[in-house]
């Protein structure tokens, strides 16, 4: 697949600059936290895209534990998200998941992530795959400066989008990668929405994810409530 015309390449660094994945042999990995309740094609076709637009050779899905930017309704379990995410992702072998937040107590902070990441290859900055919702609320995360001093920030940005200007960080001129993708409007939130209303989500996840939580009745509809 060719290259998106306002995507640049993470693989080129500056001449003497560690780019991201130095130190780490040549591997280089790109990190997608999120909650994955339930993974779904859009999440697939973001860390696809990026790790073919910005050459990197493999993209690790970071469960969180215990998101701590979200959320007020209940959340499904971590076991069931990670098994969840190890499904979506089976079959690409430059995709894995990383139980590293899962398995942590308390909060699931991004810069803690990084930190630990970041060790196996300390002159090394990870690129962070971001939703461009996701990235309007950074200023307000734990330790912004710390991810950012880490990790480069990839910015999913559908072409023409205005959420560069949108956000107060990228407005400082903090060092942030924007990577134009065409993007699926997905969300698990409508996800689950439409499976409490007793709708499948066929088409919009992978079978296997589909079939995992149906067996675990994860998101079908509330005793009592009759389908739509
Ligand atoms: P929810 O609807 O419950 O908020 P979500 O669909 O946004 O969930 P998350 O697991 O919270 O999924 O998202 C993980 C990351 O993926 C975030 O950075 C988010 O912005 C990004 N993301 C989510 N959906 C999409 C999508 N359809 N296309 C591109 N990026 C996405």
């Amino acid at each position: 697949m060719s290259r998106a015309p306002g995507n640049r390449p993470l693989a080129a660094p500056e001449p003497g600059a560690p780019g991201p994945g130095a130190g780490r042999g040549r591997t280089r990995l790109g990190v997608f936290g999120g909650t994955f309740d339930p993974p779904h094609f859009g999440h697939l076709a973001l860390a696809e895209w990026a790790r073919t637009e910005l050459a990197l050779d493999r993209v690790l899905f970071v469960p969180a534990g215990e998101p701590p930017h979200k959320r007020r309704g209940p959340l499904s379990a971590a076991t069931h998200r990670v098994a969840m995410t190890r499904l979506a992702v089976r079959g690409n072998p430059a995709f894995a998941v990383s139980t590293l937040e899962a398995r942590r107590r308390g909060p699931s902070y991004t810069a803690e992530t990084v930190r630990r990441l970041a060790a196996a290859g300390p002159r090394a900055t990870l690129p962070l795959l971001l939703g461009a919702g996701m990235f309007a609320t950074f200023d307000q995360w734990h330790e912004p400066g710390e991810i950012a001093r880490r990790a480069v920030l990839v910015v999913a940005l559908r072409p023409g989008s205005r959420a560069r200007r949108a956000s107060r960080w990228a407005r400082r001129g903090r060092g942030v990668v924007w990577l134009e993708n065409p993007g699926l409007e997905v969300s698990s939130s409508a996800l689950r929405a439409r499976a409490a209303r007793g709708m499948g989500m066929r088409y919009l996840v992978p079978d296997a994810v589909a079939r995992y939580a149906a067996r675990h009745r994860l998101y079908g509809p509330k005793p009592g409530r009759r389908r739509a």
